[in-house]
Order: structure tokens, then C-alpha cells, then sequence
């Protein structure tokens, strides 16, 4: 880190344990409790060396840990929360008459019905149903931020959500003869969920103290809905626009993802709506021979891009949509108009985005130097940073360096028979 930073570069701490599916082996003799157990102890002593991570990241100003959110909770949990999660929003969509991506009220109200947690009519005394009906009221008045009448997936997702105390209930499975689609969490799942979302508040309060970023990688499409979540849940809640020391919590899109790009899109206009900062971080993506070959066993639709020149065109979009929002944030700027009554020179403080370029790509690296000349967006402003892994491309990271820029190096470490599964990647 030391000699990094004489080059003019920065550090990322990456404790690179992650888990995966397989595990289940290791605890296939063992009853569900058991099994829950393990996961949760083991979650936990990762949680304590990710603290080690911020302390020793901390010890270096503008340093980030990053974080697989797989390594801070069982991936059993992980993956069901994203099948949950991924079968709402296809339901949403059918339930979207007219194709417009909104829903109207009585819509509304049929979702939350065929909520998994939404116990039937028949089944309720008629005060529950009265307090069940308040209910509907109150969340789809909240959901309806402009008050059209019409609520779209970012609304809904952000109001009826597993990270809302509120709304949390509504995903517990009640009773296995509903047939709505969309699949219930058992009341386990719904605890440890939030037993993660607690644990990595600690971590985010442990780094805000220590002013340390957190950086949470993407993983594997099975577990990637759920890993979004837990990113909107602590964005919203650490990345307060004009805070001091800007964004603390910044998430990854794997632009070689189909839907990566809309994906990216719909974020940015939650963290607007929801009004936080949406600090992000591009890859490409690294799975992608153990996506490919699991779509072909499952007969899914291959996730991935059918080639590497619409990887590049969906990544060069990505890049290009980040800093046509803070140009024109600080055109707003400039003419004294910022977001929320900010002023001032474009920074990581007043920015709606803040965008971390997370490649080895020569062209990708130019062309996002060249975008930020035309636009006007200055290296030093630091709200465009870059990042190499250590050991690699040393010729990008330390020309960058030299030139200003914000640049980071990515230090990978741990248990050898932990990272494996990254070093082979
Ligand atoms: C700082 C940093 C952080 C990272 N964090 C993450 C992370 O959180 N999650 C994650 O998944 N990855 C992460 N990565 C890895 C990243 O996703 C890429 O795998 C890696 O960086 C290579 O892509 P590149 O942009 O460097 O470009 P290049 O060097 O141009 O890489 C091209 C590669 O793209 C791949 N590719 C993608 N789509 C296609 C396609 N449709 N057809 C053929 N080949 C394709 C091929 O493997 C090819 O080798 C990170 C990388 C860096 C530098």
C-alpha cells in the first residue's frame, strides 16, 4: 500500500473469500437448523476479518475494502432471496396491462395479495382485514412518490422491500397451498437476511468511523438480485448526498450481463428518487465460463452476451451513461442550480454518481479519459476513479497515477484454500 501510494495510487484491501453453492456438500448430513448454523458462525468470523480489512485499509487515506457479500451470508440464503426477488418482478411485469412498467392502484393491490407473506381474506378475522387494507393504502401512497396514480418496479421495489421492517413479513411463506408464483422465504430465511443486512451495518458504521469506503463485488447471476438489495439498503443509508467524506457504499455491475445496462439505468433513478448517491463500480464480468456452462445445463437463456464486441459496447455505454450524469450535474452546477440546493465544482460530495472504471482494457481506459475531457470533468474532481489488480496492467495504473488521476490498485489476500476459486478466475 505504502509504495503504491509514492506512485500517486491507492489501495482496495480484498479479502477474497467468497462461497458458492458446492458448500452445501460439505453440510449435506446435517439437518436445516445445523446447516443454518454453521453458515451464520461461519458469516460471522468472515465479518471480523472484513473488520481487520477496514482497520488496515484505514491506515491509508482514501482506501477501500471490498466485500462478497456471499462470504457474509449462507449462499443457500443468498440465492433464495434472488429467486424470490427475480420472481417478483416478473410478476410485476405481468401484472403491467399496458406495457408502460407501471401499475396502477387496484394492480398494487393484487400484488401485495399474492405476496407469499399476504395471508388470504377468508383466513382473516375482518379487523385484520380492515389493518391489511390500511395497509395497501398506506404503502402504495408511498410507493406513488409523484402522486400519479401509478407506481413502476423501482417504486414498488423500493416500498414493499425484505429490508423494510414494515414490509419484511410479506415474504415469509405462510402456507404452502397459495399459488401465486412467486416463492416464499421460510421464517429462517427471512431472519438470517436480516441477520445480514446487520452485519454488514456494522461494518459500514465500523468504516464510516474509520473513514474507509466499502466496495461490494458482483458475483454469480444466482446470487446477484439478492447481493442489489443489500447494496440499495446500505446506499440509501450511508451514501447521503453532501455528506463530508461522499459515498461510502459503492455496488458493481458486470456489464457483460444482457440486462446489465437497464439494470444500471433503474439504479441510478432509485438513488435519485430515494435521494442518495449511487457510487458504482464497471467490470466486464468474471464468470463467465461457469454462467455459460450453467445456462446449458438448466436450458436458460445464456445471461452473458453472445460476444466479446457486445461485452465492449455494453460496457463503453455504461461508462458513457455515468458521465452524461455528472455532466449534466454540473451544467446544473455551474448555473447555480445543483440537486437538492447543492453548489459549487463537481465532487464526489455533490455528485448524484460516482463511478469507478474497474478495468485492464487500454481502449476502455482512453476512451473514458477522452469522454471526461469532452465533457469537462476534471481528474482531480475524483468523481471518475480506476482500478487494476495488483500484479497486472501496471503500465495503465501507474500512467494514470502520473496523469492525476484517481487510481486504484486491487489487493487481493487470504487463506490460500479460500481464494482459490479467485485466483483461478
Ligand atoms: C479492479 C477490478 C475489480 C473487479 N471486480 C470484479 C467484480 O466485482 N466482479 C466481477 O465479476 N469481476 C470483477 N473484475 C474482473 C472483471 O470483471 C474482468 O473479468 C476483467 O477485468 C477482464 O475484463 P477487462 O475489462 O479488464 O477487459 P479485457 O481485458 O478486454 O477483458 C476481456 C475479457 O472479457 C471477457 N468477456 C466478457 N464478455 C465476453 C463475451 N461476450 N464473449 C467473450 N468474452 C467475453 C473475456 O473473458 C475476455 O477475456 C474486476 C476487475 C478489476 C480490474
Amino acid at each position: 500500500m505504502q509504495s503504491f501510494k509514492s506512485a500517486g495510487i491507492c489501495s482496495i484491501l480484498d479479502l477474497a473469500v467468497e462461497a458458492d453453492l458446492n458448500e452445501d456438500a460439505d453440510a449435506g448430513h446435517q439437518t436445516p437448523e445445523e446447516t443454518r448454523e454453521l453458515f451464520n458462525k461461519k458469516a460471522d468470523q468472515v465479518a471480523e476479518q472484513i473488520g481487520t480489512c477496514i482497520e488496515t485499509a484505514s491506515h491509508m487515506p482514501k482506501s477501500f475494502a471490498a466485500i462478497k457479500i456471499t462470504s457474509t451470508g449462507s449462499p443457500l440464503l443468498l440465492r433464495q432471496v434472488s429467486s424470490v426477488l427475480t420472481a417478483l418482478q416478473v410478476k410485476f411485469k405481468s401484472m403491467d396491462q399496458d406495457g408502460d412498467g407501471k401499475i396502477n392502484k387496484e394492480e398494487f393491490k393484487l400484488l401485495v395479495s399474492m405476496m407469499p407473506g399476504s395471508s388470504s381474506s377468508s383466513s382473516r378475522s375482518a379487523q385484520d382485514q380492515k389493518s391489511a387494507g390500511t395497509l395497501v393504502d398506506d404503502l402504495f401512497k408511498e410507493a406513488d412518490k409523484d402522486q400519479d396514480g401509478l407506481v413502476d418496479w423501482v417504486d414498488w421495489s423500493s416500498t414493499v422491500s425484505l429490508n423494510r421492517d414494515e414490509t419484511r413479513r410479506l415474504f415469509r411463506q405462510e402456507s404452502t397451498d397459495r399459488e401465486s408464483g412467486i416463492p416464499g422465504l421460510a421464517a429462517g430465511d427471512v431472519e438470517d437476511y436480516k441477520g445480514l443486512l446487520d452485519r454488514m451495518e456494522k461494518l459500514c458504521e465500523q468504516a464510516k468511523s474509520k473513514d474507509t469506503r466499502l466496495m461490494l463485488d458482483a458475483e454469480q447471476t444466482y446470487f446477484q438480485a439478492a447481493i442489489d438489495s443489500v447494496a440499495w439498503h446500505l446506499q440509501e443509508q450511508f451514501n447521503r448526498i453532501q455528506d463530508a467524506n461522499g459515498p461510502l457504499v459503492y455496488c458493481t455491475y458486470q456489464m457483460y450481463l444482457k440486462g446489465a445496462l437497464d439494470r444500471l439505468q433503474q439504479d441510478v433513478a432509485r438513488a435519485r428518487r430515494n435521494k442518495y448517491v449511487k457510487a458504482v463500480k464497471l467490470v466486464r464480468g468474471a464468470y463467465m465460463v461457469s454462467e455459460r456452462q450453467r445456462a446449458k445445463t438448466l436450458k436458460l437463456e445464456d445471461p452473458i452476451h453472445a460476444n466479446i464486441e457486445a461485452t465492449h459496447a455494453s460496457y463503453d455505454a455504461g461508462v458513457a451513461f455515468m458521465l452524461e450524469v455528472m455532466a449534466e450535474e454540473q451544467d446544473r452546477l455551474r448555473a447555480g442550480q445543483g440537486h437538492e440546493g447543492v453548489s459549487g465544482v463537481l465532487s464526489p460530495q455533490n455528485s448524484p454518481v460516482v463511478l469507478f472504471v474497474a478495468s485492464h482494457n487500454v481502449n476502455s481506459v482512453i476512451r473514458t479519459c477522452e469522454r471526461m475531457q469532452a465533457l469537462e470533468i476534471a481528474p482531480e474532481s475524483s468523481v471518475v476513479m480506476f482500478g487494476q489488480l495488483m500484479g497486472m496492467c501496471d503500465q495503465i495504473s501507474f500512467t494514470l497515477g502520473q496523469y492525476g488521476y484517481c487510481v486504484y490498485k486491487y489487493i487481493p489476500y487470504g487463506p490460500i484454500q479460500d481464494v482459490i476459486p479467485y485466483l483461478i478466475r
